[in-house]
């Protein structure tokens, strides 16, 4: 039994070369920002990916997979607003609508009720926890890196020559650092990458957790596509301190997912 995390690093700047300028002009709506940048596929009736699709050089960024979907999450009771709940849950519509498409599943179920239980990581020896996985919203409790906006952390049994079987987690959000006024991620945006690592992802690109090779991550402005895969370690943000809107999932993140289940 292994607690394994997965974060979403930030990184401060000129990031998406052009595109910044458009973040700092611009009132349109983010996501025909990041459709002016080009590369972005979204996940569409049309172009949803239904195989699965592991390129050679990310075979290693399958991490684990839950046995009987639906994934039961909750929110930890007391701390997050209506509008952070329903940004959240738009990331999880995001993942449930592809893979409802790709493979019937309803892979995600959100608790109405609240969860009281409170933890400061996953339970890997004991009893599962009837909520599912709990979401933390942290402030001053937020004890990873700094750098760190958000953190899923989950157990798995060993893999046993195929993917390991994922069972409790927690997903952190770090509010210390981040959504503060001065630094704010796109809270849609990091719940739906975080919710890749829910289901088994790892990233789409860089060194990964279990220090496997895998295809290195693409500078920002370089136009490489790794870049709009929702999997990539590094969220972006402009002068402005906004953070960048990357709701949709990528070919590469679908065709990765389906591999999964
Ligand atoms: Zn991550």
């Amino acid at each position: 039994m292994a607690s394994e995390t997965s974060l979403l690093k930030d990184e401060d700047g000129r990031a998406f070369g052009s595109c910044t300028f458009l973040f700092v002009l611009t009132t349109l709506p983010a996501l025909l920002v990041l459709a002016a940048c080009g590369s972005s596929k979204k996940t569409t009736g049309q172009s949803v990916v239904t195989a699965c699709v592991l390129p050679d050089d990310q075979a290693n960024s399958l991490q684990g997979h839950w046995s009987s979907p639906p994934i039961k999450i909750a929110f930890h009771a007391g701390e997050f607003s209506a509008g952070e709940k329903g940004m959240i849950q738009s990331a999880v519509s995001t993942w449930n609508t592809f893979f409802s498409i790709s493979k019937g599943l309803a892979i995600f179920e959100v608790s109405a009720a609240e969860s009281p239980v409170n933890q400061t990581g996953p339970t890997c020896v004991g009893s599962t926890i009837p909520d599912g996985i709990v979401l933390y919203k942290r402030g001053s409790s937020w004890t990873r890196s700094a750098s760190a906006v958000a953190l899923t952390t989950f157990c798995t049994t060993s893999a046993q020559g195929g993917i390991p079987k994922m069972y409790n987690a927690i997903m952190e959000f770090n509010y210390r650092d981040f959504f503060n006024g001065a630094k704010n991620p796109d809270l849609e945006s990091i719940a739906v990458h975080e919710l890749g690592h829910l289901l088994g992802l790892d990233h789409s690109c860089g060194p990964l957790r279990s220090n496997a090779a895998n295809v290195a991550c693409p500078g920002p402005g370089s136009g490489n596509f790794l870049l709009s895969t929702v999997m990539f370690p590094t969220v972006f943000f402009d002068s402005g301190g906004n953070g960048e809107v990357k709701r949709a999932l990528h070919e590469n993140d679908q065709g990765r997912a389906n591999c999964l289940y």
